[in-house]
């Protein structure tokens, strides 16, 4: 497995930990972690709210890479509560898809961190509307 992935692992672990924002919103049981194309490491926690105001990880780190100023993404790891990584659902797909029409096939996501298996957003996402 390559470095950077364990490098995102990592970074993702180190955001993860629940928390009570109030009686209506936790946060950070799911931690994601996004390479972008300069090779800059963003990370994100999901928000939890009880009516559909939250976010997943993936796009909260994604939205953080926006925010710090870039754009591109590379890499795109997700850990779950119990310290396994998983797929994006298909809004963060959908977010991702948008950020790159024409080339968002090539986003590498971690789909099983423990058995260094990776794929591309495209082999997960095949025939999209973009
Ligand atoms: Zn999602």
């Amino acid at each position: 497995m390559k470095q950077i992935w364990k490098e995102m692992y990592e970074a993702a672990r180190a955001v993860q930990h629940d928390r009570e924002i109030s009686e209506r919103i936790s946060a950070g049981c799911v931690a994601a972690a996004v390479e972008s194309t300069s090779g800059n490491i963003f990370v994100g926690v999901c928000v939890d709210t009880s009516c559909s105001l939250g976010i997943c990880a993936e796009r909260n780190a994604i939205f953080h890479m926006i925010t710090c100023g870039e754009y591109e993404i590379r890499r795109v790891l997700a850990v779950m509560p119990d310290g396994k990584t998983g797929a994006p659902c298909g809004a963060c797909r959908e977010l991702m898809a948008q950020m790159a029409p024409g080339r968002y096939q090539d986003i590498e996501i971690m789909l099983d961190y423990d058995a260094g298996k990776s794929v591309t957003l495209g082999e997960i996402t095949a025939e999209w509307w973009l």
